[in-house]
């Protein structure tokens, strides 16, 4: 087993990262501004990360030599995709520190271990494992239309899911869904949809952003307004909710947690992630320190960085064509542009994002 090391690594180590996208490519950007190096594992070679990574490894997530020179090759691990099988993190961990820990991974990649785990610390939507067209039948009459069906893994962005409406046909939504395990949700009447981001160190020390407000289109996130507008004593809320998840996890690096307001005024958990989260990508301009620099500072033991905000801000996605309107950003002096180096801008794929600052408590209404 590696050491469980709570000293720093300094600047000079290497810090492995598993997954090339572009969550991957802002933490190595982050990691050399601190004279950090990052080695990217990834199975596609023109990936974002591999672009400014000072390594690679391109092989798949199961190819057990390329993982052992990979742990040997770097000084902790990390993750930017939280889908790497729990298989694979194990054994990376029985090579070098990995942070955070195969169970944090193993949770948040089965909707079903991931609600029951979550349930024992903050509420979710009522919910039933699935495993049939019949299963599906009972359950909906249990848990009331309309609802929502899930695939238990591998689900992102709303791929895999389906609205099971008063008059669905079960047989049709279960092919629908293609897995052959799912989860049924009791669909949420939404007041708006949140996040949160908090960071641990390996000492316990943690520090948190505050609740931002998420919209979605197409089930793809589309802004996020930071700090969300929400209620007193529901932000507050959100962060302790956060934290306590963090710290039931065991988890040394960052945690996203993404939740629900009812309209009633309650905060329901949708799902956590173990690594830096889209909704976070407002703090690379409006935080003393970004979620990529903060997820640096955790995992190699140094200390956290402030999470004060000198503005509020409006991230924008700029999914598929969308990227195709960077010169007018570019010429636009209140838009912050970030774009990830993928060059075919395929519908629904994420290319960048443009950050845009307010003065605190002025963001634009709507
Ligand atoms: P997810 O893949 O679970 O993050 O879901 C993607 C999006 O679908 C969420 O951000 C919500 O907008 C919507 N959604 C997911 N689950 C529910 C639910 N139980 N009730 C209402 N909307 C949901």
């Amino acid at each position: 087993m590696a050491p469980r090391s709570v000293h720093p690594l300094p600047p000079g180590s290497t810090i492995g990262i598993m997954g090339g996208g572009q969550l991957g490519r802002m933490t190595a950007l982050a990691a050399a501004r601190l004279g950090y190096r990052c080695h990217i594992f990834t199975p596609e070679a023109d990936s974002p990360g591999i672009q400014v990574a000072a390594a690679a490894t391109v092989a798949g997530y199961e190819d057990r030599a390329a993982l052992k020179s990979f742990a040997e090759a770097v000084d902790v691990v990390t993750f930017e995709f939280e889908n790497v099988p729990a298989d694979s993190a194990e054994f990376l961990a029985q090579h070098a520190l990995v942070r955070p820990g195969p169970q944090c991974l193993a949770i948040a990649q089965d909707r079903l271990l991931e609600k029951e785990f979550i349930n024992k610390t903050a509420p979710t939507t009522p919910y039933r494992r699935v495993t049939s067209a019949e299963d599906l039948a009972l359950a909906a009459d249990e848990i009331g239309r309309p609802a929502v069906l899930k695939t238990s893994r591998m689900g992102y962005d709303g791929k895999g899911q389906v609205l099971i409406a008063p008059d669905c046909d079960y047989a049709a939504a279960w092919t629908e869904m293609g897995a052959e395990i799912g989860i049924l949700e009791a669909f949420v009447d939404l007041d708006c949809e949140i996040s949160v981001i908090t960071a641990r160190s390996p000492h316990g020390g943690w520090a948190t952003y505050p609740a931002v407000e998420n919209r979605h289109v197409n089930h793809i996130l589309d802004t996020t307004m930071a700090p969300a507008r929400l209620p007193d004593g529901l932000a507050d809320q959100a962060v302790a909710i956060a934290h306590d998840l963090a710290e039931a996890l065991d988890l040394v690096g960052l945690l996203a947690v993404e939740m629900f307001v009812t309209r009633d005024q309650r905060i329901l958990v949708n799902e956590m992630a173990p690594r830096p989260h889209n909704s976070g990508h407002w703090t690379m301009d409006a935080c003393a320190t970004s979620q990529f620099e903060q997820l640096v500072r955790a995992v190699c033991g140094l200390p956290l960085g402030s999470v004060d905000c000198h503005h509020d801000a409006v991230m924008k996605n700029l999914i598929g064509d969308a990227v195709h309107g960077w010169p007018d950003l570019l010429a636009d002096p209140g838009a912050r542009l970030h774009l990830y180096g993928k060059s075919e801008a395929r519908p629904g794929r994420k290319m960048g994002h443009v950050n845009r600052l307010y003065p605190k408590g002025k963001l634009p209404n709507g």
